[in-house]
């Protein structure tokens, strides 16, 4: 390591910015220096509630004490996402977390389900998924299993107050050394030869200048679009919506611990439970609705809500297309944008962190290094695009922005893996894909997308001892989540705020 420090600079101090300020504050201790500058008159995006169980990681990496971080962030547990109406009015199922019954020696549990939905003896996948007969009865556990060893534990992610998670953050970077400058960024001031970043222009005539520069801008994209021109896909062709509108209205009743996506006629709307709030927006594109016809469908459908706090929000789906260029790395919302519909940005922030720690570069920064970051991050985000919009496609709902989301051409590799289930029921999850094959398996089984047959491996198990074997995974999983506690209940125990 040179004497001089490496500094790293983090323009924008918003969940992404505080998310990799914290872990580099906490990994990278000598040698480096680590900078954030943000502008509290510009502020952030100010939504973001709903998360995924690998957030845990993020925390237990950070050495931070769960209850602490939901005192401090109103949060609640979540154990999965229920979609209601996607597939058509009236109909309901659940993403829930975790496995779906259990495999029997080679057969994946999605064979054995569907033979027995042949023969007429399965129940809905809800029956075999702990997670969310525990959701349903609005209970929540952690740790060992109650009643069985041979169960498994309950996986589960927040929701949390995105704002108060960010603030939550930077006093846990600036205990570990980051430094905060308060200031709106100009300009980045650029080397002649190179095109590199050399420092932030700052108003007050300010430079912060640096090694490594973090775009954490947010839509925006200070840094990779405004210095460097990065080029940004757009895949409104697949995801039409781009627009949102959110407001959160008073806690109402018991939180549940799940995620509400609600299918509407030209979007969905989402409710997040916090313990002082709940989080509600709608997505919807403006080829379909107007801005006036989405906040009366938002309205009418919350609890109490006050016309002057809904916030609309505008975007583009898509991806810059590189999140590594030159000496900036673009985290968060300047890196490209999903809609919330499987709760997976700030989990983008946390791999992009995580992928940052190991291909950390030094000076000066080796192409093979930009390289296959920009490889990882890119199959990362088109394989969640391709979930995304799998809940769009396979639909039976009557509005025109549903049957043009149904004629839709899709992408390949979505292509690829519908025809394989639609085959056999084969689900193929290559190794760094976010979502598990029993995410994939309630999404098509939920969308209604039909499968013609099974694995033959399911057909080595008797008619009789297949019955019994799902109606054993039902009670056992029955029986567990009734010992687990109220949501409710658990919170006031653990970590009411
Ligand atoms: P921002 O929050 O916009 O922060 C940008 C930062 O840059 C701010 O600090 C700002 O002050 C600073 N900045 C910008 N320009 C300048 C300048 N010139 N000078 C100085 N500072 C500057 N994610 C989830 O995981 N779950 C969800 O449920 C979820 N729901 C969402 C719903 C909607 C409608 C939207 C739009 C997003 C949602 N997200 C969700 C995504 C989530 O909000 C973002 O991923 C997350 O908040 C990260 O935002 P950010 O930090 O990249 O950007």
């Amino acid at each position: 390591m040179d004497a001089q420090p490496y500094t790293i600079v983090i323009a924008g101090g918003g969940t992404a910015g505080w998310m990799t300020a914290a872990a580099l504050g906490q990994f990278l201790e000598r040698g480096f220096r680590i900078r954030l500058v943000e502008s509290e008159e510009i502020g952030t995006v100010g939504v973001g509630e709903a998360t995924i169980p690998q957030i845990r990681l993020y925390l237990r990496a950070l050495g931070l004490d769960e209850d602490a971080f939901l005192r401090a962030t109103g949060g609640t547990l979540k154990l999965g996402i229920e979609f209601d109406g996607w597939r058509e009015s009236g109909h309901r199922y659940m993403h829930a977390f975790g496995d779906i019954g259990r495999d029997v020696g080679m057969s994946p549990f999605q064979h054995l389900w569907l033979r027995a939905r042949a023969g007429g003896f399965a129940k809905p996948l809800a029956a075999y998924s702990l997670n969310e007969i525990a959701a349903r009865a609005g209970r929540v556990h952690r740790g060992d299993p109650i009643t069985a060893p041979t169960i498994p534990p309950v996986p589960y992610a927040y929701h949390f107050d995105a704002s108060l998670f960010a603030r939550y953050l930077r006093r846990f970077a600036e205990n570990r050394g980051v430094d905060r400058i308060e200031g709106r960024i100009l300009k980045a001031e650029q080397d002649g030869d190179t095109g590199d970043v050399t420092a932030l222009l700052l108003e007050g005539e300010r430079r912060v200048e640096g090694d490594l520069f973090i775009d954490c801008t947010g839509f925006r994209g200070l840094l990779i679009e405004g210095a460097l021109a990065t080029g940004y896909e757009s895949w409104t062709h697949w995801l039409p919506c781009d627009r949102a509108l959110a407001v959160p209205t008073a806690t109402a009743g018991a939180a549940l611990p799940y995620t509400r996506a609600i299918a509407r006629a030209a979007g969905w709307q989402w409710r997040i439970p916090l313990q002082h709030r709940v989080g509600n927006g709608l997505v919807y594109s403006s080829a379909f609705l107007s801005d006036d016809e989405a906040e009366t469908t938002l309205l009418e459908n919350v609890d109490f809500p006050r016309r002057q706090d809904v916030r609309q929000l505008h975007f583009t789906t898509g991806r810059r297309r590189k999140c590594w260029n030159r000496n900036v790395i673009a985290i968060g919302l300047a890196s490209g944008f999903l809609e919330p519909l499987e709760s997976t940005s700030i989990h983008l922030i946390q791999s992009a962190i995580s992928r940052l720690l190991k291909l950390l570069p030094g000076r000066p920064i080796a192409e093979a290094e930009r390289r296959e970051y920009n490889r990882q991050a890119d199959f990362e985000i088109k394989r969640i695009r391709d979930f995304l919009i799998l809940h769009y496609h396979a639909n039976q709902r009557q509005e025109p922005f549903w049957q043009a989301c149904r004629d839709m051409a899709l992408p390949d590799t979505l292509q690829a893996k519908l025809d394989l289930w639609r085959a056999r029921g084969q689900i193929v999850r290559e190794h760094e894909e976010l979502f598990t094959e029993a995410g994939w398996f309630q999404v098509l089984a939920g969308q209604g997308v039909e499968a013609s047959g099974w694995h033959p491996l399911a057909d080595q198990i008797e008619q009789g001892e297949l019955a019994e074997f799902l109606d054993t995974i039902e009670q056992l999983y029955t029986r567990e989540a009734s010992r687990y506690t109220p949501h409710d209940a658990f919170i006031a125990q653990h970590c009411a705020a």
